[in-house]
């Protein structure tokens, strides 16, 4: 399964990933998202997340 990825220079902090999908995004130190290190790869909520995040900072690596 491919891991998400957070672009942090495009990410502007809105919190919707983490919302969308806390078993995968947290929000950092900085309020930027960041990747769980134990994120559920399997997920179903990961691709609405990228559907929802308004700036497209999140991809599959
Ligand atoms: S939805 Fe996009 S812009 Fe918003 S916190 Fe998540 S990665 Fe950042």
């Amino acid at each position: 399964m491919a891991k998400p990825k957070v672009d942090q220079d495009l990410c502007i902090a809105c919190g919707i990933c983490s919302q969308v999908c806390p078993e995968v995004f947290d929000v950092g130190p900085d309020g930027k998202s960041v990747v769980k290190t134990d994120a559920d790869l399997n997920a179903a909520c990961i691709q609405d997340a990228i559907d929802q995040c308004p700036v497209g900072a999140i991809s599959l690596e």
